[in-house]
């Protein structure tokens, strides 16, 4: 276990600190480790990922970063030191499969060319460590960072400084730079002879995709990330079509060299062509998606690709987008909607990613869950795709998005039951990871 089981801050501090620090409004109460060794809390109910409902009162046993032991309260009393959440329904730690710790907000051109430009990495690497924290206060304990936006292999750092307990925030699986072909990506629009740096590594040929993916997970990458499509446009008859970016051949190329060193590709695809070309060539996760043909679908199913809709950050650029001059992106929210049912209905697995960073690290991306149940999950199928769902995906389902015996201890709290009110999920009361009590923010 990384730092103390006691609580690392004295109660007078914390409430020093809520007074001056808006964000920090709860610090919850130590944990204090029995005679045993053993941390106990004490659930007012439980949703443990195993399927079926939320059970009443339970107690769990923490020991180092793992879970020990989980009993109905009714099984006996509970240990004198237990962390008192009997107000709380328990759940496991939530997983956001879509982020950018390295990006603060990019609705228009202007934005995102300004944090390449005028930026340093370094800088950029200081704000990460910010969003690393805050999102851990918000329930999010494992997090799949998707690509550092031109910040090099900073997430590979990141990563590093939280597993070695230098600062606190989520575990993660980092993408790195991301490929796309010679000018497709950003930045875009300056003169010739001005040198401009570049939101990805650009990747030519069948050849230099593989040395790409070799160079990119010798620097730490644990996913590759391609962007497959740009340049959206809707047909008549409602198709959202695009630019595809890499050849098929290019993809096949990524997919094989990726997969033979036991790595995942996840693959930006938005509509028609990109998303057919991704699954075709066999890539682990398609993110976005707004548009997936019927065909593709059925295709994900069959190889159990992975669909990750990234929801709410469509509804946050669109409007910008729009009035800067592209107005396809107020016309995307509805073709998305229809994809989403329509993958929901062909059964493909869907895991909860939000695209953080794209928005504002001040908004928490649990407001994600809201939306998916809007457009057709139950509140269950929501919180399976930020727990189960995202443990599979990342496949880390042997130690994470279940709470039982054996798993590593990430399990947070809130009021009431979010079974039956989904938003619950955006105020996070308690957050315990790998057996460690986190800070807890509010909204
Ligand atoms: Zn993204």
């Amino acid at each position: 276990m990384r730092g103390s089981k006691l609580f690392p801050r004295r109660p007078g501090w914390c409430a020093v600190l809520a007074a001056l620090v808006i964000e920090l409004s709860l610090c919850a109460q130590p944990a204090v480790a029995d005679d045993a060794g053993s941390t106990w809390l004490h659930c007012g109910g439980l949703w443990d990922g195993r399927g079926g409902k939320a059970t009443g009162p339970a107690y769990i046993e923490i020991r180092g970063d793992r879970i020990v032991t989980v009993r109905s309260a009714s099984d006996g009393a509970a240990p004198a030191s237990a962390v008192d959440l009997s107000a709380l329904t328990c759940l496991p730690g939530l997983i956001d499969s879509h982020t950018h710790v390295l990006l603060q907000g990019d609705i228009t051109a202007d934005d995102y060319d300004a944090q390449l430009l005028k930026q340093s990495p370094e800088y950029r690497t200081i704000l990460a460590t910010v969003n690393a924290k805050r999102i851990l206060s918000w329930g999010f304990t494992t997090i799949r960072d998707i690509e550092t936006e031109g910040a090099g292999y900073a997430d590979v750092d990141v990563k590093k400084a939280i597993e070695r307990g230098i600062i606190p925030g989520p575990r993660m699986q980092v993408a790195t730079r991301a490929m796309d072909v010679t000018g497709a990506y950003p930045l875009h629009g300056y003169a010739p002879a001005v040198v401009v740096p570049k939101g990805v590594q650009e990747v030519d040929g069948p050849v230099g995709a593989r040395r790409a993916v070799r160079e990119q997970i010798y620097h730490g990458a644990d996913w590759i990330k391609v962007y497959s499509d740009r340049s959206y446009q809707v047909m008549p008859n409602g198709v959202l079509d695009d630019i595809p970016t890499f050849t098929l051949e290019e993809l096949r190329a990524v997919v094989d060299e990726a997969h033979r060193q036991r790595h995942k590709v996840a693959s930006h695809a938005m509509a028609l062509q990109g998303v057919h070309n991704s699954v075709e060539a066999g890539v682990d996760s398609i993110e976005h998606g707004n548009y997936i043909a019927d065909e593709d679908l059925r295709t994900m199913v069959q190889k159990g690709i992975w669909y990750v809709p990234t929801i709410y950050v469509g509804e946050y650029v669109a409007e910008g987008r729009a009035a800067a001059g592209a107005p396809v992106w107020k016309q995307m929210g509805e073709i998305h909607e229809k994809t989403f049912r329509r993958a929901l209905k062909a059964g493909v697995k869907i895991a909860f990613g939000t695209d953080i960073g794209g928005f504002d690290w001040h908004i928490n991306p649990a407001r994600e869950f809201a939306l998916m149940v809007k457009w057709g999950m139950t509140p269950e199928q929501a919180l399976r795709a930020a727990t189960v769902g995202g443990a599979e995906l990342l496949g880390w389902s042997d130690r994470l998005g279940t709470v039982e015996p054996g798993k590593l201890a990430d399990i947070v709290a809130v009021a009431g039951n979010p079974l039956e009110d989904i938003t619950r999920l955006e105020h996070v009361r308690f957050v315990m990871k790998a057996g460690a009590v986190q800070d807890v923010a509010t909204p």
